[in-house]
């Protein structure tokens, strides 16, 4: 198919729930996608924070096609190397008990939440079961996700919700301590809320909602679906708020570009869900395994030293810009706050006629490129940026 046929295709037998943009992706290596006419973007959205190393990276495929030929799946009923090996290296390296797996974000978030009530229901009984989490958040799209989810905009159409979720100001401390009153098994939260426009939340926030369940035997559940693994600069983001959660949800940039999902417990609650509590058929599957182990072994000290130096220069040079009011973010996490009426979606269009792959969150020009990036496309790409912002 040429690229007008594939998009008829897509048009004409895929559901329409994406607004895509005009690019058809053929292959790509590192940084660069190649579109089916030839085009070359520098990309800075990795597929949406997933490919950490890049695309086609050489080591990532050695590891998942070596483990495609020996075996691909034979589900949880076995055990399998790939996955206990990946299970000891996570758990290990984030200072955590253990580790389920499943297949993407939002079940990362399902099992979190299931995990809580469990939990709670074991140690309290019936009716402790409310989830608390924050306004502005987004943590996927299954009806319980949904329900964790704080923005209105996700909610139009699809009552009714799960019942015992409620939402709190990111930031407001009080309300938190009020909303904690009663029955609350869980706080869930983002340390940078992503969708909601790369909002990092306030350290003495923080530090203060750790301290109030910790208090009150509550669940801290961090959604690192988006700022875990590297994405920051540190391998949890919750390292820089010298956070230990009692469960940490991982999704996106584990597998390297294949699905995975995974929920961290530590030794509170790494028991609360038992056998038939939980399952998935492709959770922990040794080939998606192999591949997230091999993007774990790459993130050692050296490289995440690297992801904080290229968000430095990025904000350095973001921030140069007449139309750039600020660039919010943590390492390559970053949303770039633009001058009032600049549309970020009409800028993140603009700058692929420009050879830059971007994305959008709410108002600001989102960037997550892959961790692997180099100096010498951090400076192409800034460069574009910049000169697009202020074309404006
Ligand atoms: C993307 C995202 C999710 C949902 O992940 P899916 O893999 O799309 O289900 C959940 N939480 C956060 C913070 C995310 O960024």
């Amino acid at each position: 198919m040429d690229a007008q046929q594939i998009k008829q295709a897509d048009a004409q037998y895929v559901a329409h729930t994406y607004a895509r943009f005009d690019v058809v992706a053929d292959h790509g290596k590192g940084a660069h996608v190649f579109d089916a006419e030839g085009r070359e973007y520098i990309d800075l959205s990795s597929g949406i924070g997933v490919n950490s190393l890049g695309i086609a990276d050489e080591g990532w495929l050695k590891a998942v096609t070596g483990q495609l030929s020996k075996i691909a799946h034979l589900s949880n009923l076995y055990y399998t190397e790939p996955c206990a090996k990946l299970a000891k290296e996570l758990c290990t390296r984030t200072d955590m008990d253990k580790v389920f797996f499943c297949n993407s974000g939002a079940e990362a978030n399902e099992a979190a939440i299931k995990a809580a009530r469990k939990y709670s229901s074991d140690k309290y009984g019936a009716g402790r079961h409310t989830i608390v989490s924050l306004r502005n958040s987004f943590h996927g799209r299954t009806m319980a996700t949904l329900s964790a989810t704080g923005q209105d905009v996700f909610h139009q159409h699809f009552d009714p919700f799960l019942e015992g979720f409620i939402f709190v100001p990111a930031g407001d401390p009080e309300a938190l301590e009020e909303a904690l009153e009663g029955g609350v098994c869980a706080v869930m939260i983002e340390l940078i809320q992503g969708e909601g426009g790369v909002m990092p939340l306030d350290r003495a926030f923080v530090a203060r909602a750790a301290a109030l369940c910790k208090e009150r035997d509550i669940l801290l559940i961090v959604d690192e679906v988006q700022s875990g693994i590297g994405r920051t600069g540190k391998l949890l983001c919750c390292e820089h708020y010298d956070l230990r959660p009692d469960i940490v949800t991982l999704a996106k940039g584990l597998g390297g570009g294949l699905p995975i999902g995974a929920v961290l417990f530590s030794e509170t609650c790494s028991s609360a869900l038992g056998p038939g509590d939980h399952g998935s058929t492709f959770g922990g599957n040794p080939a998606v395994c192999a591949g997230a182990a091999e993007v774990l072994s790459r993130l050692d000290s050296a490289m995440l030293e690297e992801v904080a130096k290229k968000g430095a220069y990025f904000k350095e040079k973001l921030c140069a810009c007449k139309n750039v009011e600020g660039v919010d973010g943590i390492g390559l996490m970053l949303g770039i706050r633009l001058r009032d009426g600049i549309a970020s979606r009409a800028v993140v269009e603009k700058l692929l006629g420009m050879g830059v792959i971007a994305l959008t969150a709410k108002a600001k020009v989102r960037l997550l490129p892959p961790l692997v990036i180099s100096w010498e496309d951090c400076e192409k790409a800034a460069a574009i940026l910049a000169e697009c912002v202020d074309s404006f």
